[in-house]
């Protein structure tokens, strides 16, 4: 993927029209990501048109073939999206998303604003144009649940530090980073035991002033004397799990 080898400028008006064309975004809200006087078709077109030069003639063959795509009928063209409900917005922000046929899709929440039901036709969704257009995805959740059945490698930030690095079919097996496990634990579930949500004790540190050492160690159950004066290594496990913990707990 040619385009993360390349810096990123940081404001949107800096960056080559190549890389406005093949780094898309798909937003948290799309009651709010979408223009509420735009047709549907009209939002679709626009990066037909401005993002690979189509005329406004084969933009609207295209229309036709992103909303199909994104299993709407072609009669939803014509509609506003106050017209629409919110799996179908969502529908047509991806369909939007994907019109310049981009590298690399970044859905920031995609599905956290809709309906469990909906959730789950919307990730399906995804999954079926991951595989159809070859499209590279970065889901970006709090939701472990989503991330687990979404992608193939999970990435655990915490504070803009990358904590863990696993494959999704690992996410639930130990060993965990401790933070990964604070996720984890606050997960509700229905089981025969109850089982009590321990929250993280502290306040979340202020992001201009990270805790130096392991950015955690302010909030970890497990922080030593050290964790507070130095960054721990990468861990790599035998299932292909890299953590960065200067104690990484046994598996079981
Ligand atoms: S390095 Fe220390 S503070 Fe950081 S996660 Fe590991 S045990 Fe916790």
């Amino acid at each position: 993927m040619q385009l993360l080898q390349a810096p990123l400028p940081r404001r949107v008006e800096q960056r080559p029209a190549t890389t406005l064309r093949h780094l898309q975004l798909v937003f948290q809200n799309p009651q709010e990501s979408l223009n509420p006087f735009q047709t549907v078709g009209t939002a679709i077109a626009r990066p037909l048109q401005s993002l690979l030069g189509r005329s406004a003639e084969a933009a609207q063959q295209s229309i036709a073939q992103l909303l199909q795509a994104v299993r709407l009928p072609i009669e939803y063209a014509q509609r506003l999206p106050a017209q629409l409900s919110g799996g179908e917005r969502q529908r047509v922000a991806i369909a939007r998303a994907i019109a310049s046929q981009p590298e690399l899709l970044l859905l920031d929440e995609p599905v956290s604003a809709l309906d469990v039901s909906v959730q789950a036709t919307v990730l399906d969704l995804l999954r079926q144009l991951r595989q159809e257009q070859g499209i590279g995805m970065v889901l970006i959740s709090h939701d472990l649940a989503v991330v687990a059945n979404s992608a193939d490698w999970v990435a655990v930030l915490y504070l803009g530090q990358l904590m863990e690095l696993t494959p999704s079919a690992e996410l639930l097996n130990l060993p965990h980073h401790p933070y990964t496990q604070a996720l984890l634990n606050a997960v509700p579930r229905i089981d025969e035991t109850v089982q009590e949500i321990v929250p993280l004790q502290g306040e979340i540190p202020n992001l201009s002033q990270r805790p130096g050492g392991c950015p955690f160690h302010t909030r970890c159950p497990l922080a030593q004397a050290v964790c507070r004066t130095q960054a721990p290594d990468w861990h790599i496990t035998a299932k292909g799990k890299q953590i960065f913990c200067h104690f990484v707990p046994e598996s079981e």
